[in-house]
């Protein structure tokens, strides 16, 4: 009997794995099906001054206009996008896509009135030969100047490996003007001392941290005075309530990102964001 229980769970286990890996070759069609086809929009979220509540630059946050499903959100796709590689394709569309919206906001906005706009890229991108140029060119062809553009790379897929060539390329990018900032900080194994003498002038420090920070502050406070002598601006992820605004002004964080500010906005309710912003101001 219970051999066949066990041989009972084992089909079990198989079929699930089946399942699986047909509902993974089924994502991967449609989203490659996506990327020709363009199905994809990108929503912006506020990275604000936490004293003023201004807006300083927006974050391009990708999403997936599925002709039945509706929008989805990057959780459900990105890590395919990752493996398949179409994560270059589609993270070539959000950069350009990126830097036309922030072209437009330079246009309607008085000079220098405009935020930046925040890109994700992922390693993959990186390893493509020719990214430095690909951004470049799309810098050139849009007419955006490189202080209106900023790339997150995140931590944890930094420390993979061709290390030293992404270093080399972020090095190129940051000196033409771009910003670099290192996003989800805190979830892999590097220190801000690693950090130290990189090509980096912001930090991100991921949202999971600074949901604990009302009961345990000191790891947050720790890496805001240990960033700003390393001459590091920091960004906080995913702030939800005053009481956390609060305190991260109190520690020297200047700027945020959450909820309590705005999600991620669609292209045309940006624009609305900002007037009403300035004027709660
Ligand atoms: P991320 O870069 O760390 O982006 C922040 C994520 O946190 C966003 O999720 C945002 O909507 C969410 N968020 C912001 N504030 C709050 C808050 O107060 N509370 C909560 N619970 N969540 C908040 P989203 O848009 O689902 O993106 C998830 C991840 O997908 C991003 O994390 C980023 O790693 C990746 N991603 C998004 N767009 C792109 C892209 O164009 N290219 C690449 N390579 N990755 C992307
Ligand atoms: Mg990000
Ligand atoms: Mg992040
Ligand atoms: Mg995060």
């Amino acid at each position: 009997v219970a051999k066949g229980a066990g041989k009972n769970q084992w089909r079990r286990y198989q079929r699930h794995l089946h399942a699986e890996m047909v509902e993974r070759l089924e994502l991967r069609s449609a989203l490659d099906h996506a990327v020709n086809e363009g199905h994809f929009l990108l929503h912006y979220q506020p990275i604000v001054d936490l004293v003023t509540g201004y807006a300083v630059g927006f974050e391009a946050l990708v999403r997936w206009a599925h002709p039945s499903r509706g929008v989805i959100t990057p959780e459900e796709f990105i890590e395919v996008a990752e493996e398949s590689g179409l994560i270059v394709p589609m993270g070539r569309w959000v950069l350009e896509e990126a830097l036309r919206t922030v072209s437009e906001w330079r246009r309607i906005l008085p000079p220098g009135g405009a935020p930046y706009v925040s890109v994700n890229v992922s390693v993959r991108q990186f390893r493509e030969a020719g990214f430095v140029e690909q951004v470049r060119n799309a810098l050139h062809h849009t007419g955006v100047p490189p202080q209106s553009l900023m790339l997150e790379i995140t931590e944890t897929l930094l420390m993979k490996d061709d290390e030293q060539r992404i270093w080399a390329d972020l090095s190129v990018l940051r000196e033409m003007g771009i910003r670099i900032a290192i996003d989800d900080f805190g979830t892999g194994y590097s220190s801000l001392g690693y950090l130290r003498q990189r090509p980096i002038d912001i930090v991100k420090i991921d949202k999971t941290f600074i949901d604990d920070m009302v009961t345990s502050p000191q790891l947050v406070g720790g890496i805001v005075s240990l960033a700003r002598s390393l001459q590091l601006v920091v960004v906080a992820e995913g702030i939800e309530d005053m009481a956390h605004r609060d305190l991260l002004v109190r520690m020297g964080c200047p700027l945020g990102q959450g909820f309590l500010f705005s999600s991620p906005l669609g292209p045309t309710e940006v624009l609305a964001w900002m007037t009403s912003a300035s004027v709660a101001v």
